[in-house]
């Protein structure tokens, strides 16, 4: 089985890392996935991030992603597609991922407190499941950490300055 990364795998996490930037923009932790045909390439489903707009605890790019593409093929088997996804897959996503019979995933940066491909558990190589997919991580991974880190440093630079302020105020009153 061919486990390479392709010029169309890398123009594929390449429009994931740009939904991201785009979800970022919107106040949301920056994660894109593109799903799409893996011989010809075509995109079939795309997501961000949507948790903190919709309120939604299952707002996870790769299941807005898997759901366009399943619509979109007018199937719920993704056999013959292949995910992008900047982040290393949660247990939810990665159950999903199981459950459309993706045939292969490719994720960026590795998730030491969630992911559930290598990180912490391993539902995609999991015998026991009825389904195993190829996995290639560390595609980008450098350009993904680096989005994900330069998120959280602004979020806790906006809430250490809102502390200061409130610190300030209540020191004037
Ligand atoms: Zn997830």
């Amino acid at each position: 089985m061919d486990a390479g990364v392709t010029q169309t795998d890398l123009a594929m996490m390449a429009r994931a890392i740009g939904l991201a930037r785009a979800a970022a923009e919107q106040g949301e932790v920056p994660i894109g996935a593109v799903v799409y045909e893996t011989d010809t390439g075509r995109v079939l489903g795309e997501g961000a991030n949507t948790r903190e707009r919709l309120r939604d605890p299952c707002g996870h790019a790769e299941l807005i992603a898997i759901r366009a593409a399943a619509e979109a093929l007018g199937d719920w088997r993704l056999n013959d597609c292949s995910l992008a996804v900047t982040l290393e897959p949660c247990p939810m996503c990665a159950g999903a991922i199981v459950n459309a019979r993706l045939g292969r995933v490719l994720y960026g940066a590795d998730d030491p407190k969630a992911g559930a491909v290598r990180s912490l558990f391993n539902l995609l190589g999991d015998e026991r499941l009825n389904h195993r997919c190829v996995v290639i991580p560390g595609v980008e991974q450098a350009a993904c950490a680096a989005m994900l880190t330069g998120f959280f440093r602004l979020l806790r630079e906006r809430k250490s300055f809102t502390t200061k302020d409130t610190e300030s105020t209540e020191r004037n009153e």
